[in-house]
């Protein structure tokens, strides 16, 4: 009962299924990921992945991913406190503490056990937060890639705001008012649209497409009624009067949760601002291959490394929750063999370990 129970949830609320209606209406004088309706339309093209099962497989919930306890760092955090350095720290699935030279940063931020409407049931994380929300020293701002359970989470926004009030939220159009309903003020929170740009603190931030989709709730029509997206972090580089500026400003790539597609959101997104220093790229959740509709496998996450010639890559959207079928240990393996085949050095897209501080931009 508890499996069937469990399969429904997933089945409302995970993003794995949705499509968008084929008699999409644009909404006029808007831009093209507009429909008139005031839903969102991904306007790449989608590039159908070879089906290796049926689909019937994965509707058995035996099959799907066992989850179990991996290692967790400690120490470093030292590291956190010295403003002239800067780090990334895995908290685990796709959120990640990034300590920008003493501006700390939460990307999709999930401390709770489930990624779920409800902490009752829903997938369970096999290893706590690497990081618990209380040990970190500042957040200034938190990115939010779109409205998915596993990635907008009530509980650790609700959190984050109480901890740290003047924190900044940026989300994705229609994103806020999720937020406000949960008490966050409207003047914490800047809600863009694709291309669009706000400054927080230091840094610029620009929200950029990627090949994904949104939902949150029991109703279809709930489906990319907000908009989904990725993140450009830029933060210029502070010189010394004599030294030759070659780059001006430092880029971070935060990808969110994305599928390849047809490539072009990322091939646009390096014209306008690669190549970039840091790419945050998830690895997980990519198998039977039609999940890869909605997620890359990590030969692709590989491929949008190079895409983005991007300098140092961490990855991130495995290893926590069960939500597909990818084992547990699949995609660091299957990274590995992704990164020799595509002759990409072992230490420029590395796999950190839950709670790991990592120095970045260095
Ligand atoms: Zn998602
Ligand atoms: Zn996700």
């Amino acid at each position: 009962m508890k499996q069937f129970l469990l399969l429904f949830i997933l089945a409302l609320f995970l993003c794995s299924c949705a499509g968008t209606s084929d008699l999409a209406v644009h909404a006029p004088g808007k831009p093209a990921h507009h429909l008139a309706d005031g839903h969102f339309i991904n306007i790449d093209t989608s590039v159908a992945p070879i089906r290796d099962t049926m689909e019937l497989d994965s509707l058995v919930p035996t099959h799907r991913t066992k989850v179990y306890r991996l290692p967790i760092a400690r120490g470093n955090e030292e590291l956190w406190i010295d403003s002239t350095i800067s780090t990334a720290t895995w908290i685990g699935h796709g959120t990640y503490y990034i300590m920008w030279k003493g501006y700390g940063i939460l990307a999709d931020p999930i401390f709770s056990d489930r990624a779920s409407p409800v902490q009752l049931f829903g997938p369970k994380r096999g290893t706590p937060p690497g990081r618990a929300l209380d040990s970190l020293p500042v957040v200034n701002l938190v990115i939010i890639s779109h409205d998915h359970y596993d990635h907008l989470d009530k509980g650790s926004i609700k959190k984050i705001y109480k901890k740290w009030p003047q924190t900044t939220f940026a989300v994705p159009l229609k994103v806020a008012e999720i937020l406000e309903d949960w008490g966050i003020p409207r003047k914490n929170i800047i809600e863009l649209d694709w291309w669009q740009s706000a400054s927080a603190g230091p840094l610029k931030l620009t929200f950029v497409p990627c090949h994904h989709l949104s939902r949150r709730g029991a109703f279809k029509s709930s489906t990319n009624s907000t908009l989904w997206g990725s993140w450009i972090l830029e933060r210029p580089v502070e010189q010394s009067a004599d030294s030759a500026a070659t780059s001006a400003t430092q880029k971070i790539w935060f990808a969110g949760d994305l599928a390849m597609g047809d490539g072009s959101y990322y091939k646009q997104i390096f014209e306008k601002f690669g190549p970039v220093d840091v790419a945050f790229l998830p690895i997980g959740s990519y198998k039977p291959s039609r999940y890869t509709r909605v997620h890359v496998s990590p030969r692709q996450a590989a491929q949008l490394h190079l895409i983005m010639q991007s300098r140092q890559s961490l990855a991130m959207h495995w290893g926590d929750f069960g939500m597909v079928y990818d084992r547990l240990e699949d995609p660091p393996k299957d990274l590995a063999r992704a990164r020799k085949e595509l002759s990409i050095p072992d230490s420029s897209f590395t796999v950190p370990v839950h709670g790991e501080i990592v120095q970045i931009l260095k």
